[in-house]
């Protein structure tokens, strides 16, 4: 994060409170020592940090973080500097003795990531675990997620999101995992590396029905934050159509599946279609009714209408 991504131009002139007064109050909470402290810092806007944040980031004794120089330069922008100790997820295991030992001696320590929410798709789960199991407290300061700002200002309506964080690198264990989400009927929220975008785009494309809604949310908390929302089918084409588009940080979230009735014709569709590569329509029809519970002439309706469609398409 630097300056450049702050937006000069939205300043507020008369706050009708006094942060000081507020930090007060903040301050007169209990902060247990001993404790570690899991801190949500901001992912793009260094203003994205909470009262309480800051004051425990200010309280403790020590902080440890992903990358001791990004974190580094974030506490200096809040007049802060901190012992940091480099937590990575190289190092995970053994840094998490080292806190225990700290915590035990009665310091509080903070525990960041580079940006966000730390121990969702990031270093700090271990570290978390460690310290609960040597039955030390740990205390959440919560604040930003990419995951909660993209679902947010989404649109989709499902009452239920289904967190699927960074898709496997390679293409044969991606498809897999999206083809376990097909009938998920819950809102699916994907982290993407800015250089995987456009294969991302082209595996959902071939995995999903293209009527689906998706919702870029590119950049966010940033200068050129972008909020994208369109059919699945005109995706690819919406990053394609600016080169910057191919850059950037990524949530990616996809509507659900249809009702489940509709699933149930998804699940049809592809049982039929690997039953009808092996066996005549009728006798696919047949075992599709078995394994699905589903009526055997309309299934057998459903195969001509995909034998058909199969032959249309070549
Ligand atoms: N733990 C963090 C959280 O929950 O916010 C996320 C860390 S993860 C290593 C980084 C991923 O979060 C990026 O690849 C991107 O998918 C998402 N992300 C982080 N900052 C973002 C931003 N400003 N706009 C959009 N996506 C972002």
């Amino acid at each position: 994060m630097n300056d450049a991504d702050l937006n000069p131009a939205g300043t507020a002139d008369a706050i009708p409170f006094s942060t000081a007064a507020l930090l007060q109050d903040v301050a007169r909470q209990d902060y247990p020592t001993g404790a570690l402290y899991v801190v949500a810092t901001p992912i793009g806007n260094a203003g994205d940090i909470t009262l309480r944040a800051l004051n425990v980031l200010a309280l403790v004794d020590a902080v440890a973080c992903e990358d001791t120089r990004n974190t580094g330069q974030l506490l200096a922008r809040y007049g802060l500097h901190k012992t940091l100790i480099a937590a990575h997820q190289h190092n995970e295991r053994e840094v998490a003795e080292r806190l225990v030992a700290r915590l035990r001696a009665g310091q509080r320590v903070a525990l960041v990531s580079d940006a966000g929410t730390p121990a969702v798709s990031d270093p700090g789960a271990r570290m978390v675990e460690a310290v609960r199991a040597a039955g030390l407290r740990v205390v959440p300061v919560p604040g930003v997620s990419a995951a909660i700002a993209a679902l947010c200002a989404s649109g989709l309506l499902a009452p239920q999101f289904h967190f699927a964080g960074f898709l496997p690198a390679k293409a044969a264990q991606r498809d897999t995992a999206l083809a376990a989400l097909r009938g998920l009927a819950a809102t699916l929220v994907f982290y993407e590396a800015p250089h995987r975008i456009v294969d991302t785009v082209a595996a959902l494309q071939a995995g999903f029905e293209p009527t689906r809604q998706i919702v870029f949310a590119r950049e966010l908390t940033k200068l050129f934050e972008e909020v994208h929302r369109c059919a699945l089918s005109e995706a690819a084409a919406w990053i394609t159509a600016s080169a910057h588009r191919e850059k950037g940080e990524y949530v990616v979230i996809l509507e659900g599946a249809p009702a489940a009735v509709a699933w149930d014709h998804i699940e049809a569709d592809r049982i039929l279609t690997i039953l009808m590569a092996q066996c005549p329509l009728k006798q696919a029809a047949a075992l599709a009714a078995q394994i699905t519970g589903q009526k055997k002439n309309a299934l057998y309706e459903r195969a001509l209408e995909l034998k058909a469609a199969g032959e249309a398409s070549g």
